[in-house]
């Protein structure tokens, strides 16, 4: 990037109150060294109200792209709102788990030293591809072998941590190991598992190749990779719990 695309090092927070809100946080990511891809969460450099200023910035530019689609979103009723629905839609929904900090989970230590597998899901999984931005619609299951030093967290957090790694931009093999090393990093389980399968529209919508567009991906780590019984034992289970 160019000197007059980025702003210079060491501006202070008054200097950078005079930029767009996405110049702002995009300097402070910079400055901070951390890396700013469609898939990461950067909400620990968003201060308050930013979030406010950053959609009407998505809004005054979706609206630019709607003008260069030669739309008349004046005389056109269906799209006079477009671009502002379009910029809440991704801001506060799709791609909300970019700009918010991981909801918050209770851990509690493995009391009763529960040590048999644990199966999670179907977990409804709603992304969105980052090549296209079109979405992706599909589940997860997680399995969890937990040992003595396990933190346990309640079922439906397991479906709230899914929720806030996958509403951003994705790509599903990187989107699983996301998920993974979030649950690993907090119930530090003896095994973790997690098998995602989901449709991605792109290629509907775009219908080249129709017969593709489901994928699956799966993570295995710790005790399902040593252990091929628990592995047969966690996919059997997960295939039950599908047809129930
Ligand atoms: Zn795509």
């Amino acid at each position: 990037m160019s000197a007059t695309t980025l702003p210079g090092l060491f501006r202070s927070e008054e200097e950078l109150s005079r930029l767009p809100a996405s110049e702002r946080i995009r300097y402070r990511l910079i400055g901070a060294d951390c890396r700013y891809h469609a898939n990461d969460n950067i909400s620990a450099h968003i201060r308050e109200g930013e979030l406010e200023e950053l959609k009407s910035e998505v809004a005054k530019q979706m609206q630019g792209v709607l003008k260069s689609l030669v739309i008349d979103t004046e005389s056109d009723h269906n799209t006079n709102e477009t671009a502002q629905r379009v910029a809440k839609m991704f801001v506060e929904e799709v791609f909300r788990g970019r700009y918010v900090p991981m909801p918050s989970v209770t851990e509690f230590p493995n009391f009763s030293r529960l040590n048999e597998l644990m199966i999670v899901g179907p977990i409804k999984v709603r992304s969105a591809c980052s090549h296209h931005l079109c979405p992706i619609i599909g589940r997860v299951w997680i399995g969890i072998m937990p040992n003595e030093f396990s933190n346990l967290i309640g079922l439906s957090k397991y479906a709230r941590i899914c929720d806030w790694v996958m509403s951003r931009p994705q790509i599903q093999e990187e989107a699983v190991t996301m998920l993974a090393e979030e649950l690993q990093n907090r119930v530090k389980p003896d095994g973790l598992a997690i098998v995602m399968e989901a449709d991605h529209f792109c290629m509907h919508w775009r219908g080249v190749k129709d017969d593709e567009s489901v994928m699956t991906n799966s993570v295995m780590r710790g005790a399902f990779l040593r252990d091929a019984n628990l592995r047969r034992e966690f996919l059997s289970l997960m295939a039950n719990k599908n047809r129930g």
